[in-house]
């Protein structure tokens, strides 16, 4: 036993907690509307995972003796589940081939350091015997940047980073922490928030992502408006390669050449294994409200955010969905008691009466946080933008029950797996002129795969994340598959993926805005930064890593 808890071999978060629409009795009908889909069909779980059948570890006797002496026994497993659930992240590939026993190669062992110095000896042991190291923190990205490449002779090491979970200091005067890389968010925000501070990075993926994870793949989180991206909080990193350790010490700006620090975000375990870094905290704000608003349309809530951007207000979140999302958001809604059951119905009519289409409503939800005076002030400037808007507001009830649900969505992906259909994200970001024809483009663009492959899907989308330029389109899309067998429903649903991330490239936005790149989105990676921009990365990973021994294949 290594203390260090993972989530399921087959799914999303924690065994014991899964979706049921039990309790939301709009869902199925609204799902069989959408794509044809019977929720209340009997469904195919994942198989017991003794069905599975998992490659022997080929992890050489002498390789095997020097992980044991520095990390101790108890911390290098070679068990086929551990060595299964660090094969994979959590994309919907990744879901579909795990469920099919598809384990081309799997990790032959998992050590888990307890330190730094720990930690470089399992490197430079590994890399002096030619092996891969491949640094694992929560195991949450969708980008395939976790799985050894299916060809890999080698032998292939997991580093777990689960036991550096630590806020090492706080440095009170400078608004800073130094936190070990394996801290998954809520270890890092409870040892934080005792000492009265918080980075406030929540990704939705918050409770099984860790802080290295994040800064490896330029991660972000719902409260960026205000927070920043990693990219932004992390100021200073340790960062260990084969025999020797780089050191970024935390500086507020610095205009030392190119950022080494800019390198590693992002880096997906290709530049090495980052340790430990500095980030920007922040004193526990005094009040946190999330509030919904409604628009009449998508153009005007986008229209709206954008404004709220360029506004005095400085709002922690600014979210619309579209439509298509508002509609899934309502189906996802237990029923209503009392008076905020006949609450709803009423201001529905109400907004008929005043001519709106109410299919076409688009559910916002803006975030603030501080002082009272402060927010007073806040929701007055974003109020006064609503309505200039058309919108109204819905309050802080539904912007509440939004801010406690979402770390629970992720776990309707596996329910949809069981049920029959498969479901995925892609995001993005662009200029605030492109955004209207991006979005335009990509749901006609999924729709078109949809067609192409005779399915029936479901797409939808919202805005989050605004920056002074532009801001962040993400993307979710659902189909039943025309076929049962694994690899042919990967095949369609690559069909659907692709088409939205070529729409991505055409619309003149990034590959991904917080998902990273992986093995998912390199083919796309010479459309978004230029052939030439490939290889000066090309050649920064070769210089750092000639052997390929870090996390080869993803990437580049
Ligand atoms: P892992 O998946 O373990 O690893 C990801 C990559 O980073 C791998 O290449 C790995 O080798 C490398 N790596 C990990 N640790 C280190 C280290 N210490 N040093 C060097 N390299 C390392 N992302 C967001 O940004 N925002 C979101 O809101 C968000 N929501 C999500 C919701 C769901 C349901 C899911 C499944 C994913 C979501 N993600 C989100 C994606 C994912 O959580 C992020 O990519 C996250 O940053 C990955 O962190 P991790 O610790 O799980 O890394």
């Amino acid at each position: 036993m290594t203390g260090v808890k993972h989530q399921k071999w087959w799914g999303w978060g924690v065994e014991g907690i899964s979706f049921t629409h039990d309790d939301k009795p709009r869902l199925a009908p609204f799902v069989m509307e959408k794509i044809g889909l019977d929720l209340n069909a009997p469904g195919t779980p994942p198989p017991a995972f003794d069905d599975l059948e998992v490659p022997a570890s080929q992890l050489q006797d002498d390789l095997g003796t020097k992980l044991r002496d520095a990390v101790g026994e108890q911390y290098v497993d070679t068990g086929d589940l551990n060595r299964v659930v660090h094969t994979y992240g959590k994309g919907l590939v990744d879901l579909v081939r795990v469920r099919a026993g598809d384990l081309p190669r799997v990790p032959d062992v998992v050590v888990y350091p307890a330190d730094e110095d720990q930690l470089r000896q399992v490197v430079d042991a590994v890399v002096a015997a030619d092996g891969v190291v491949i640094p694992f923190g929560g195991g949450s990205n969708i980008s395939g940047s976790l799985t050894p490449q299916a060809d890999e002779q080698r032998v292939v090491v997991s580093l777990d980073l689960g036991r550096l979970s630590r806020v090492l200091e706080v440095d009170e005067a400078a608004g800073l922490a130094r936190i070990q890389a394996g801290a998954l968010g809520p270890d890092l925000e409870d040892q934080l928030n005792a000492r009265g501070w918080t980075m406030g990075h929540q990704p939705d993926s918050f409770k099984h992502s860790t802080l290295g994870g994040w800064i490896a793949t330029r991660s972000s989180g719902m409260q960026s408006d205000k927070y920043g991206d990693i990219a932004d909080i992390t100021r200073g990193l340790r960062v260990v390669l084969p025999g020797k350790v780089i050191v970024l010490r935390p500086l507020p700006s610095t205009s030392s050449g190119p950022s080494v620090r800019e390198m590693i975000l992002g880096s997906e375990g290709r530049l090495g294994i980052i340790t430990e870094a500095w980030v920007n905290v922040h004193r526990l704000p005094e009040n946190r409200e999330i509030i919904a608003y409604l628009f009449p349309t998508w153009a005007a809530g986008v229209a709206a955010m954008h404004e709220i951007s360029e506004s005095d207000a400085s709002p922690t979140v600014t979210r619309v969905s579209d439509a298509n999302e508002t509609a899934f958001s309502l189906s996802m809604q237990k029923p209503s008691k009392g008076l905020a059951a006949k609450a709803g119905p009423i201001l529905f009519n109400v907004l008929e009466r005043r001519g709106w289409d109410l299919s076409a409503a688009c559910l916002s939800y803006i975030g603030y946080e501080g002082a009272e005076s402060h927010l007073k002030h806040e929701k007055a400037i974003v109020g006064k933008i609503v309505k200039k808007h058309g919108g109204i507001k819905l309050g802080k009830g539904p912007g509440s029950l939004y801010d406690q649900k979402k770390f629970d969505t992720p776990y309707i992906r596996d329910f949809l797996l069981d049920i029959g259909a498969l479901g995925d994200v892609s995001e993005t970001a662009a200029p605030w002129s492109k955004l209207m024809n991006l979005y335009a483009n990509t749901i006609r663009a999924a729709n078109e795969a949809y067609a192409e492959l005779g399915v029936t899907g479901f797409a939808m989308c919202h805005l989050s994340h605004s920056y002074h330029s532009g801001a962040c389109l993400y993307f979710t899309f659902a189909f039943p598959p025309s076929t049962d067998v694994a690899a042919e429903q990967i095949e369609q649903y690559w069909v659907v993926k692709k088409a939205i991330q070529q729409s991505f490239i055409d619309n003149e936005a990034t590959i991904s805005h917080h998902h990273g790149v992986g093995t998912d989105h390199a083919h796309w990676l010479e459309d978004d930064i230029s052939p030439a921009g490939v290889d000066v990365m090309a050649g920064l990973l070769e210089a750092v890593d000639p052997g390929r021994n870090l996390n080869p294949g993803t990437l580049l």
